[in-house]
């Protein structure tokens, strides 16, 4: 496996620097990432954000640490429960069909699945637990209406992560709801007492009926699956305050250590240089860009490569269209190569290659990825001079597959042929005939037309060979 043997810096929204990384138990790193609020349909630039975790995760893996990931599902807070109850749906029923298409999606970006997606409603326990904690050491009380609330003033540190003037902190002021701007901050809800509003959703706690508030959720969740105090937390930059700013002072009231060491998050996304907003009509989803005759791998190269993470990307059609043509020069090229013999690559691993060690620059530098790519449509232009000339050509396989770890594009979806469609429809119908001879018959007459097959439990899936 090939590894950028270099320092890797980042820049933590804590302390408003670059920083070199350095996980507390290498090569393991314990990644956080808040997950969806899982509501609705997410749309492209929910994934923006989601696409940022996944580059920082392959990056450190191609810098030899070990991510282990963990994302939550956010499955019951104000917004599940309003679009439950909107949906007469409930809210399990609700929240388990948005998991399945967020899923569905993140497998057309080509993300990588989260080691873990823990939901919300599967861990109140751990968050009663937590309250509690907090009610002992004096950092949360009860309020006349049987919610909890932490209290902000018993934490000097609060405001640091989102730096909030606290000259203008109105002591004593409560917040009930999930969201707030900085101008309202006050003292929040941990637990949230039953209201008539909340329908069917509810659970005992000490303090009687009610639910966790969101930012607990992801308190709780975080510290079970990576330790007290793992190495980095990460979102979208709508989330610093008051989800994260909120996430800090209950785990640091709660144990006392310093919860995480490296905070990132992503800029937001503009559509045509306006905000997303559903009166627009400028809110798209995955499914709206394919239904545009997009792929998943055109939309991640836009997503992943317009702009440095720390920066708005402004989606444009026009820029798909150029992301597209981009990805189709790769696939160009790769289609040039791929089925030239070993012989004609040089046998050298690539270590030593200017390409991987600019690559790996460029990532080292905050995860420019832009800049990597520069380096490699250069390099793509060399070897293509090369391949045209018939002269040696570097270890072609060996430097894609590092750097297509980073770019997660893999494989051109190709469509099959009519004949491999009509040979696959016929292995299908003898499959559930439970003619088992045929449909073996069928796949080796797939596999004569250059083709594999694969059954999934969506049906059967047709590969290039
Ligand atoms: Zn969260």
């Amino acid at each position: 496996m090939t590894h950028c043997r270099i320092p890797l810096h980042l820049f933590n929204t804590f302390s408003r620097t670059l920083e070199e990384f350095r996980p507390i138990a290498p090569p393991k790193v314990r990644l956080y990432a808040c997950g969806p609020t899982v509501y609705g349909r997410a749309h492209i630039g929910n994934f923006r954000t989601f696409l940022f975790v996944d580059l920082l995760r392959r990056v450190l893996a191609l810098f030899g640490f070990e991510p282990e990931q963990v994302m939550n599902y956010t499955d019951v807070d104000d917004k599940t429960i309003a679009a439950a109850q909107a949906a007469s749906l409930p809210l399990r029923e609700l929240t388990s069909r948005y998991i399945d298409l967020f899923e569905q999606d993140l497998q057309t970006l080509h993300i990588l699945l989260p080691d873990r997606r823990p939901k919300a409603t599967d861990h109140i326990g751990l968050m009663i637990a937590l309250i509690e904690k907090l009610l002992q050491n004096g950092h949360a009380y009860r309020g006349e209406d049987g919610s909890v609330y932490f209290r902000i003033d018993s934490f000097p540190d609060y405001g640091r992560l989102a730096h909030l003037d606290r000259q203008g902190l109105q002591p004593g002021a409560r917040i009930a709801q999930d969201e707030y701007v900085k101008e309202s901050v006050g003292d929040f809800a941990l637990w949230k007492a039953w209201k008539p509003e909340d329908g069917e959703v509810g659970w005992d706690s000490p303090w009687g009926k009610g639910r966790p508030g969101w930012h607990i959720e992801c308190s709780a969740m975080s510290m079970h699956y990576l330790g007290e105090e793992f190495d980095i937390h990460c979102g979208g930059s709508d989330l610093v305050f008051p989800h994260h700013e909120n996430e800090i002072a209950q785990s640091r009231c709660a144990t006392g250590k310093e919860f995480v060491h490296l905070w990132l998050h992503c800029s937001h996304m503009l559509v045509d240089g306006e905000k997303m907003s559903k009166s627009l009509g400028n809110v798209y989803s995955v499914a709206d860009v394919l239904a545009k005759g997009y792929s998943g791998r055109h939309l991640r190269f836009l997503l992943l490569t317009a702009a440095h993470y720390r920066q708005t990307l402004n989606f444009t059609w026009e820029a798909l269209a150029a992301a597209k043509a981009a990805v189709g020069r790769i696939d160009d090229w790769l289609a040039r190569w791929r089925q030239l013999p070993a012989e004609r690559f040089a046998a050298a691993t690539p270590e030593g290659e200017p390409l991987l060690a600019s690559f790996c620059g460029s990532l080292a530098d905050d995860l420019n990825l832009s800049d990597a790519l520069g380096h490699f449509f250069e390099f793509l232009r060399a070897t293509n001079r090369a391949l045209d000339l018939g002269a040696p050509l570097p270890n072609l396989p060996a430097l894609w597959q590092a750097v297509d770890s980073v770019l997660g594009l893999g494989e051109p979806l190709e469509t099959p042929s009519s004949l491999v469609q009509e040979l696959a429809d016929r292995r299908s119908a003898a499959r559930s005939r439970r003619d088992w001879k045929e449909s073996d018959s069928l796949r080796e007459a797939i596999e004569k037309e250059g083709w594999t097959v694969r059954d999934t439990p969506e049906g059967q899936e047709l590969r290039r060979r």
